[in-house]
């Protein structure tokens, strides 16, 4: 059955929408739109290594959809997507009913993406149900025979979260490993940041394994595809981003990993009445799947959907090429990294800090 037909209809509270409900709010189109998207808070992804290592409490680093949609008049469903269907215009909801749509707009993340057939571990996406998973952790610290475990995923969010249990564990004997097929922490980085971060998880206690290709996890053990095995009583994963499964079904032109292909506008490739932002879009230009794009994307997906409306020439999202990365250690300290220059310090983290609740003082 149909629902009333809402001319624009924003998929998912990711850290792009976040800004076109505020920016469209204030424009006043607030009662045009609708946001759906599975839970009320959405997280904000650069303090969640925080809230592990015990700095934020869940309301610190979560925006409240309800309530930031309610001061633009914007209709908010808590529900998800579970398809699209581009010829009649329509999202199909969890929740058995569907919603139409004049202007669709897709930021619903990257989903975590395991070797094929692991269903054991923990994983840090979807970030918005991390929490629930994060309990279950402390759940099994408590218990006498635990004492590894282990990190999978050697970007930037694997070794935060590496840090961050390290942290959060400090008082329990639990031994952090960082376990990841590169042959050093945050290969994408510089070759300074990747030398700061092996000396400080050494001075940490955290255990590197690198070039160790994860095929398997079983009997306290994990396996690597070369045979290697390594003791671990739990793992946490951290690896690279995959995408939503029903977006394959939707008819919509998407990349080889399933992300959908948009053009330097965010509009769909194959749909001019769809925009893609955030780690689901595939860019002309790809970048990794990083929150600052989609924070970046924010301004012209709003500013592109208000045009499309009134059929003016789209405005191109150009993304940058240098991105200032900063990596919380969980100590104080953080290391601020950019083209090819890195340092570490105390005042990095305060400026991160200050950086993450400026983001969030935004959307309360
Ligand atoms: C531990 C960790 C630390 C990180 N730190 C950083 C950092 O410091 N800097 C950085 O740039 N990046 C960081 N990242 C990467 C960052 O998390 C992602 O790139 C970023 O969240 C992507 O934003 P997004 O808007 O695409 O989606 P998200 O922020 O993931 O939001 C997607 C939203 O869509 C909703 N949704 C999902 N499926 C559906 C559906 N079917 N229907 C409706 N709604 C749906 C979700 O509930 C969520 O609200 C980190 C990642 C991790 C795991």
């Amino acid at each position: 059955m149909a629902e009333d037909r809402f001319p624009i209809v924003l998929l998912g509270g990711g850290h792009a929408h976040v800004e076109v409900v505020r920016r469209l709010g204030i424009l006043g189109l607030g009662a045009q739109i609708t946001l759906v998207s599975p839970s009320r808070y959405a997280p904000y992804s650069g303090m969640l290594p925080g809230h592990i290592a015990g700095e934020y409490a869940f309301d610190d680093f979560h925006i409240d959809l309800v309530t930031l949609c309610a001061r633009f008049g914007i209709t908010f469903l808590e529900t998800s997507a579970t398809g699209i269907e581009p010829v009649h215009r329509r999202v199909l909801l969890a929740s058995g009913k569907d919603l139409g749509y004049r202007i669709l707009s897709i930021d619903i993340g990257s989903t975590p993406s395991l070797p094929e057939g692991m269903v054991t571990g923990i994983s840090v996406k979807p970030i918005a149900s991390f929490t629930d998973r994060l309990a279950r952790l402390d759940a099994l610290a408590t218990t006498g025979n635990f004492s590894t475990l282990a990190v999978v995923g050697q970007g930037v969010a694997g070794v935060e979260v590496a840090f961050a249990l390290r942290r959060r564990f400090a008082a329990r004997d639990i031994r952090i490993a960082l376990v990841g097929r590169a042959a050093e922490p945050v290969p994408e980085r510089s070759r300074r940041a990747r030398h700061l971060l092996e000396r400080e998880m050494k001075r940490a206690g955290i255990a590197h394994h690198p070039t160790f290709d994860v095929v398997a996890f079983h009997d306290a053990e994990l396996i690597a595809r070369d045979g290697r095995r390594l003791a671990a009583d739990e793992i946490v994963w951290a690896t690279s981003s995959g995408a939503s499964s029903f977006l394959r079904e939707s008819g919509l032109l998407l990349d080889e990993k399933g992300f959908i292909r948009v053009d330097q506008t965010l509009r769909s490739l194959s749909h001019t009445d769809i925009f893609a932002a955030g780690d689901v879009a595939s860019l002309p230009d790809p970048r990794p799947k990083a929150g600052v794009f989609a924070v970046r994307q924010g301004p012209v997906l709003a500013e592109n959907i208000r045009r499309s409306l009134v059929q003016e020439s789209l405005k191109p999202y150009r993304p940058q090429h240098g991105w200032l990365v900063l990596i919380s250690l969980a100590d104080g300290r953080a290391i601020a990294d950019k083209w090819d220059f890195a340092v570490l310090g105390r005042w990095v983290a305060r400026w991160k800090g200050r950086i993450d609740s400026r983001f969030m003082q935004r959307y309360r």
